[in-house]
């Protein structure tokens, strides 16, 4: 190669690294072209829904909340009560899996194009960051200067905006947990009222503020998980941004080759200078690229100039590159695609079981009590009404056997019982004829009847119990 260029990188460290170590910092170059406008409209069109939907109420009920402590997952209005950590954790696993998927077939999809650390950085405040401090060579600038009133003016309107910011994207998120009025009521009080609350808001603001204004690529290339794992995930024909290397080779300008066997490169590193994690893509798929598309647009700018095809740098398989076929199905994803569809049937079945109303008996101190002069018995119980979903009941309760209910009455408070939530407790007696017991005991069967749908929605076994003489 000739003499190197400044944005020649180091095969033997990061570029975000420099020869001690240190941190590097990147000023990425503003990008235009049409996979940037589809990633912006499709930023906006999340940032809407993550920023602005969960503050809509539809029947008093925010749109998205999930209220772990009392296990209520409301979604566009219906509220899921009682809902049981196994149905969380096969939604969980669920997702997993579908992120398993995609991976395995789009690759690094979510990274590009969804995760909150791409979107919210280069919608929001790389756009601030330009605003205030200028495009990428005025930044670079700007860092380099030593210190003057308009470097620290700049710095510290900088880093106000990204505060604000990162408060509101902040309290969007514990609103989804808690309800975004009840979070709006929450403030008007003093921290000292809601503590846990205050404290995790703030520590969720600082870190937004520090990794979102300062850490950026850091995250995705040391700290990220899914960025750790997703190499697994992929194979030869999963999805990448991929340089054609058959195509583009020998790039110009390399030592001892004739021009004729010059490639479409022409290596101006247009595609390094806009790469949010400061990559050369030439060498190969590499596990810092998070598939941002900006040096597909970068070089198809370049090649549109040259005349020549776009698409030297683009969305690609390895056996694409590489002349081969590329596999829309291969054997991995289809076994996520399975393991998925079957997490959501089962999450499904659990749900439909577990949403049936289940009737707990807990019998009072007192066994029974004898009234009307021995001619009748009661007995006393707390009665437990619980299931999961979004169901609401008006229950009477009637005892099973036809030839025992002119013989047992059943009172509850309230008739019908209204259970609206995922538990209720009432109080229920047994008032019974001491002559339907059988050695001071009698098993009956008791039915829930609920009025609203005239249907048998659930029934329980109960034991009767009187004097034994
Ligand atoms: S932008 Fe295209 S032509 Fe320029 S160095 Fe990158 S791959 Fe080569
Ligand atoms: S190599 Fe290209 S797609 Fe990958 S992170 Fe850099 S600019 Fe984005």
């Amino acid at each position: 190669m000739k003499t190197k260029n400044v944005y020649e990188l180091d095969p033997e460290r990061l570029a975000t690294t420099d020869e001690h170590g240190h941190r590097v910092y990147l000023y990425p170059e503003d990008v235009q072209g049409k996979w940037k406008n589809r990633r912006t409209i499709f930023s906006w069109a999340l940032l809407f829904a993550y920023l602005v939907l969960p503050w809509i109420y539809i029947n008093q009920k925010p749109l998205l909340m999930i209220d772990i402590l009392k296990r209520e997952f409301t979604f566009f209005g219906s509220t899921l009560y009682g809902v049981e950590p196994i149905f969380f954790f096969l939604v969980l696993a669920a997702g997993l899996f579908f992120i398993a998927f995609t991976t395995s077939t789009l690759g690094r999809v979510w990274c590009g194009w969804a995760c909150p650390q791409t979107v919210f950085i280069q919608t929001i405040f790389s756009k601030v960051e330009s605003l205030i401090e200028g495009k990428s060579r005025k930044r670079r600038e700007l860092d380099l200067a030593g210190m003057s009133f308009q470097k620290v003016s700049k710095k510290i309107l900088k880093w106000i905006i990204f505060t604000i910011i990162s408060l509101h994207i902040a309290h969007t998120f514990i609103g989804y947990f808690i309800g975004p009025r009840e979070l709006f009521l929450i403030s008007l009080h003093s921290p000292l009222e809601n503590l846990g609350i205050f404290t995790t808001t703030m520590i969720a603001s600082a870190v937004i503020l520090l990794d979102f204004g300062w850490f950026r690529e850091q995250f995705c290339i040391i700290a990220c998980p899914y960025g750790r794992i997703q190499s697994v995930m992929m194979d030869e024909n999963s999805l990448v941004v991929a340089y054609d290397s058959r195509r583009g080779e020998f790039r110009r300008g390399t030592l001892d080759v004739p021009k004729e066997l010059e490639g479409d490169c022409i290596n101006c590193y247009h595609c390094v200078k806009v790469c949010p994690t400061g990559i050369d893509i030439r060498r190969g798929t590499q596990l810092e690229c998070i598939a941002c598309t900006a040096c597909i647009d970068a070089c198809d700018d370049i090649m549109t100039k040259l005349h020549k095809p776009t698409g030297l740098i683009r969305y690609t398989s390895e056996n694409q590159i590489n002349g081969l076929k590329r596999k829309l199905l291969s054997l991995r994803p289809a076994l996520y695609l399975l393991i998925f569809v079957s997490l959501v049937i089962g999450a499904g079945f659990f749900l439909k079981a577990s949403s049936r109303l289940q009737l707990v008996f807990l019998r009072s101190s007192i066994p029974f009590q004898i009234t009307q002069e021995g001619r009748q018995l009661t007995n006393h119980f707390t009665l437990k009404l619980s299931h999961q979903g979004g169901r609401e009941y008006a229950l009477v309760f009637e005892v099973a056997d036809p030839d025992l209910q002119k013989s047992i009455s059943v009172i509850t408070p309230i008739h019908p019982t209204l259970v609206k939530k995922a538990d209720k407790k009432i109080i229920l007696f047994f008032k019974f004829d001491p002559k339907i017991l059988i050695n001071g005991t009698r098993k009956i069967s008791l039915i829930a009847k609920d009025t609203l749908s005239g249907q048998i929605v659930s029934s329980k076994e109960v034991v009767l119990v009187g004097p034994t003489h």
